[in-house]
């Protein structure tokens, strides 16, 4: 896997290292996000959501393309070659991914790997120089998620979570009453959003394995509580959280199921609910004058609601993997913009100081933690 394109002059490399060479094009001035090439993606992780979602979403984008893969399995590695078209030079093991670095084909490096590697990956790529997009949940903890965006910013690269939500227009059209206010005073969110999974679970599941990040709370949990937060459009001051779990066969060390209520400024609750034994998939806001919702709010297509004074939310965009391309889109348009991407590492990083907050009260058996500042 030599790469014929790593350049020989340092200052170049360097260059390329920090913008990425759309990012050295977006600065100069002739240069426009849509004369700009695409992107160059390379997916890391090359389980169920880069196979099923993003690697078919990268066939639909205008604005990145599918350029490069990293595994550990070269059995994998050759069946996307062949299906993606995916040079040699573009694939990359675990081990030798630092050389990504020399690899002017790609500028984002997308982080799709069990949650505990996030963090690892994220300062890898970010010292290769290279933007980075990570999924969801950013990292174990708020201390490893500050660590990465600190990582990325010394390198002048992008960082953006993979809350593909806040990409939805039913989404943003719920995320923009928290400004607008139709309903009066926000009183109280429920967010809740879960699945029935594991039954006859056998083998090695990371889903179930508490030092990879392992859990409801991580997985679905995130979902409900980023929602809480962008329908409160404010930050979570403390929180009383239980874990449940019934199939204690399966799950060990890790939660099924996590209720958790969150308290906001001037009195504004959310009560969030989380598992893996449970179909759950609801936002609703009540208010002084009204209600709206969502269900499901959290699905990669129908995402569909409406309110209590008749207003519809049922725009769509699409079928799967739609959302997922215009994600990558939108995070691709903001680097070539050279504009902060939507959903930053800060908001992750927001999440994670409430996640802390949620496991330290439920660790204490629901006693109220308040949340750190951020
Ligand atoms: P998966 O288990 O299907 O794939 C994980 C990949 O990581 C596999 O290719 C596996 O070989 C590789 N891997 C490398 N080191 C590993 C290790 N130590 N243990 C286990 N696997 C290892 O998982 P997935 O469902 O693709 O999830 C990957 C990430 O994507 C997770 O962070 C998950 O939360 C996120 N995800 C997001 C969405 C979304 O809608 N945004 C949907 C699914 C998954």
């Amino acid at each position: 896997m030599s790469d014929p394109h790593s350049s020989a002059d340092p200052s170049r490399r360097r260059l390329l290292g920090a913008f990425g060479a759309a990012g050295l094009a977006g600065m100069l001035p002739s240069a426009r996000a849509s004369t700009a090439r695409p992107l160059g993606v390379a997916l890391i992780g090359l389980g169920y959501y880069s196979r099923d979602l993003l690697a078919p979403a990268l066939q639909m984008t205008k604005h990145c393309r599918l350029a490069g893969i990293v595994t550990g399995s070269p059995a994998k590695a050759e069946e996307w070659q062949r299906r993606y078209a995916i040079p040699d030079r573009n694939v990359y093991d675990y081990a030798g991914f630092d050389r990504i670095a020399d690899n002017p084909d790609i500028d984002v490096v997308y982080i799709v790997l069990p949650n505990h590697l996030h963090k690892p990956f994220t300062v890898r790529a970010a010292a290769a120089g290279k933007h980075v997009w990570c999924e969801k949940p950013m990292a174990m903890d708020a201390a490893e998620a500050r660590a990465m965006i600190d990582a990325c910013r010394a390198q002048r690269v992008q960082l953006a979570i993979g809350y593909r939500m806040q990409h939805e227009p039913n989404t943003q059209a719920v995320m923009a009453l928290a400004t607008s206010r139709p309903f009066g005073r926000l009183q109280r969110i429920r967010a809740e959003a879960g699945f029935r999974g594991f039954d006859g679970a056998s083998g090695d599941n990371w889903r179930l394995d508490p030092a990879r990040g392992g859990g409801a709370m991580y997985d679905m949990g995130v979902y409900a509580l980023n929602a809480a937060r962008y329908t409160a459009g404010a930050e979570p001051v403390a929180v009383t959280a239980t874990q449940a779990v019934e199939r204690s066969d399966l799950f060990r060390g890790v939660d099924e199921t996590m209720r958790f209520r969150l308290e906001f400024p001037d009195g504004v609750v959310a009560d969030g609910e989380t598992s893996f034994g449970r179909n759950m998939n609801l936002l609703r806001a009540e208010c002084a004058d009204g209600w709206y919702e969502l269900s499901p709010f959290q699905a990669y297509e129908g995402v569909r609601g409406g309110a209590s004074d008749g207003r519809r939310f049922d725009a769509a965009i699409g079928a799967t993997p739609a959302q997922q391309a215009r994600q990558m889109d939108a995070d691709a348009l903001a680097i070539l913009g050279r504009r902060p991407p939507r959903v930053p590492g800060e908001e992750g990083w927001r999440d994670m100081l409430a996640l802390d907050a949620i496991f330290a009260s439920a660790r204490a058996g629901g006693t109220r933690v308040e949340i750190a500042a951020g």
